[in-house]
Order: C-alpha cells, then structure tokens, then sequence
C-alpha cells in the first residue's frame, strides 16, 4: 500500500500539513471522489428523485437506486433490503421505534452488551418502557471482550432482541458477531449489529454473519456526513411499519388511511439525503479499490507499532483486548492525567485524538473510570504518525504524569 499516494486523494491532509489525525472513530476524512461527486451533483445534477418526468430527475431517481445496489453488493444482500438513513443512530431509532410490532408473544426481554454506544442502548430503553419488555445487559471480561459466558446465561427464549456492536468505538475490540448471531438465532432472536466501526473496516457478508439487521454510517467509511445505512431482512421489513409517513412512501392515500409503497421505499418517507447515498456508492468504490483487506493489514500494522510503543509508557493503563482481537482503536489513561488535558495537550503537538467517554458511559461505569484518552487509525495513517503520537505521549507523561 503506498500510502504517501493514498493520502493524495485526501484533500484535507493537504490543507492541514503537520496534522496527525487520529480520531478516525469519530469520523474519517474524505477522498476527493467523494468530494467531487457532492459537488458535481449540485452543481450540475440537483434535482429530487422519484417524482420528476424530467431526465435530471429520471436520472438522479437512477443513480440513487444504483448506489442502494452498490451498498447491498458490497455486504452481499438484495437492493430492497437497504434503506439509507441519516446515520447509525437514525438506523437503530427509526428500527427500535417499528420493531415492537413484530416481536412474537412470549417474547418479553431486550439483550444488549454492556460495550454498546448509546446509540444502542437508549433505543431499548425506550422500546422496553413502551412494550412493557425488560432490558437486560452482558457482561464485559477483564481482557476487554464480550463475555459469551454471561451472553448464554442471559439468552433465552424471552429473548426478543439480541443487539451488539460489531466493533467497540472504545475498546477496539471486534466482537465474534457470527457466533453471537448464531447463539440469539438458537433462542429465537431478532440479531441487530451495529457496524458504525467496523464497515469500511472489515469485510462485512451478511449472508455469512447471518443477522437480521445492520446499522451503519456512511461518514466513518470516507462517505457523506448525515447519511447511513439500515440493512434490514426482507421477510421482517415486509412485516414491519414504515418509519416517517408523509411523501415518497406510499402507494395510495384516502382520507383516513394511506397504502404504503413496497419495501424499501416504505421506509424512506420525505426526500432523502440524495447525495449522501450517492456519495456513500462513490465511498465504497474507493474502498474496494484499497481493498478491505489491504486495509485491515495497514491498520494491524499501525496499532501494532501503537500498542508496542503505548506500553513502553510508564504508568500507562490501556483498555484494549490486545492486537489479535483488536481494530484500529485504543482507548488509554495516564496516571495524575485527565484523558482531557491529555486530548488537549497533544493538540499543542497538532495530534488530534478525542477523549471522554465516547457515548459509552455504562461500559466506562463498569471498568470504574469516567474518561479516556482514545486514538483511532485508519488505512492513512502513517507508523511516523504513530511515532509522533508516542514520543508525544512520552513527553507529556515524563512533564505532567506519573
Ligand atoms: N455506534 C457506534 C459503535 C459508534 O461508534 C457510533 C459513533 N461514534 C455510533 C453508533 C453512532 O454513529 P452516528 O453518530 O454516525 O449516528
């Protein structure tokens, strides 16, 4: 991988010179593909889809169905069963909201990990006051994993949903989501993975993982901000309501009903953000010129140079399952050190990482700490980057820590 090329495409890392941009988990930069295609539609092809008899629009409807295409190819599924959303968050609300009507009697408890972001916790919590169900969490290891044991005594067949996150936004840790899915789909379960980390990450085929939803954004894979992706399984979506009711998603309308349109259409009332679907097609095409696998090398590579070089630190404590079950995130704190004033002060070595409790509070909770300090790769990244972030570190550690 020649990354000094890669990082070419990058208009941003051009504009920002000297920067060490490791808060990749937050967002990823943009290629200029991306960014040229949002340009070039509005200023050339602006127009709304579905509802034009004008070539423009014809057209736009055309690529906005070619880049739904795009996204089911690229996690092996049908067009039907992906409905672009604004983000992963919008995903497991607009589900969490319309799943209740098709949960089978008898089926009374919501399982979820305790490693989720509150994008899937505070949905449940929502669903479970609503349909009366009971909210029940599994436990995380002291390595840093899901603890499978304590996901077998919790899973039953009560077990209505069973939600977790593929890759943790604060451990780094890649979750073992086919023998999940496979343990809730034994009792029964609807199997929801949220993928905001690991797409544009991992290799993600549905059909191998075998989950009845998917969630995702667009704007941690170099696509769009504001737009992602609900997979859904046809069967479920073709029994589950629509999510917003208005324009663009019905067949008919009386006066006090309505017929809606087909999946997925059903689920995309209003205009959609158009170019942020567009701009996801354009994203993944650059990905899968990278190649997935290319990229999950670079990014073992770098946090193997990270998690080498992170321990070297005196008084460090890293909350990370170690490189063999870990992606391109490492959570950290110094001793005497708020992971704030860590953030800040490796802002003064213009080194951009985040830290605080990553949406995670219920995780941070049960490892007692309130914050962390995290950095976050992605495939351009350089190993002088990392340098740069540890002999920072080094620094600030041998000044403030200890
Ligand atoms: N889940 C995980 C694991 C995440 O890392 C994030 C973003 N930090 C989200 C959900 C929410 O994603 P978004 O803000 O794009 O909706």
């Amino acid at each position: 991988m020649n990354i000094k090329k890669i990082r070419k495409d990058f208009p941003f890392f051009k504009n920002n010179p000297g920067l060490v941009y490791l808060d990749n988990a937050a967002t990823t930069q943009k290629p200029k593909e991306v960014i040229n295609n949002l340009k070039d539609f509005y200023e050339r092809k602006n127009s709304n889809i579905h509802r034009g008899l004008y070539k423009l629009s014809e057209e736009t409807t055309e690529n906005y169905e070619n880049s739904r295409g795009g996204v089911a190819n690229f996690i092996n599924v049908k067009a039907e069963e992906i409905i672009f959303t604004s983000g992963t968050t919008n995903s497991l609300n607009s589900l969490s909201r319309n799943i209740g009507n098709i949960i089978p009697p008898g089926k009374t408890e919501i399982l979820i990990s305790e490693m989720e972001h509150h994008s899937n916790i505070l949905p449940w919590q929502r669903l479970a006051e609503n349909k009366s169900l009971k909210l029940k969490f599994f436990k995380t290891t002291k390595d840093f994993k899901l603890d499978l044991e304590d996901l077998k005594k919790k899973l039953s067949k009560k077990t209505a949903i069973l939600s977790f996150n593929h890759i943790s936004n604060t451990l780094g840790t890649i979750n073992p989501i086919k023998e999940i899915t496979s343990m809730g789909k034994e009792k029964g379960a609807i199997c929801i993975v949220d993928a905001a980390q690991s797409i544009g990450h991992k290799k993600i085929d549905i059909k191998k993982i075998g989950c009845d939803f998917l969630a995702f954004s667009s704007h941690k894979m170099l696509g769009p901000l504001g737009s992602g992706v609900l997979y859904g399984k046809k069967e479920l979506l073709g029994k589950m309501n629509p999510f917003d009711l208005g324009g663009g998603m019905v067949k008919d309308v009386f006066e006090l009903n309505y017929i809606p349109k087909k999946i997925p259409s059903k689920f995309e009332g209003g205009t959609p953000n158009i170019v942020g679907a567009l701009g996801t097609k354009v994203a993944i095409e650059y990905i899968k010129k990278i190649g997935l696998e290319e990229i999950e090398r670079q990014e073992k590579k770098l946090m193997k140079h990270t998690l080498e070089g992170l321990k070297e630190i005196e008084n460090i404590k890293i909350y990370n399952p170690g490189i063999k079950d870990s992606g391109g995130i490492v959570s950290f704190n110094l001793k005497n050190l708020h992971a704030h004033d860590v953030a800040s002060l490796l802002d003064d070595y213009k080194i951009a990482i985040r830290a605080g409790h990553h949406c995670t509070i219920p995780l941070l909770r049960s490892l007692k700490i309130n914050s962390t300090a995290r950095g976050s790769f992605y495939f351009y990244n350089t190993l002088e980057e990392v340098n740069k972030f540890v002999q920072a570190l080094k620094e600030i550690n041998q000044k403030y820590g200890k």
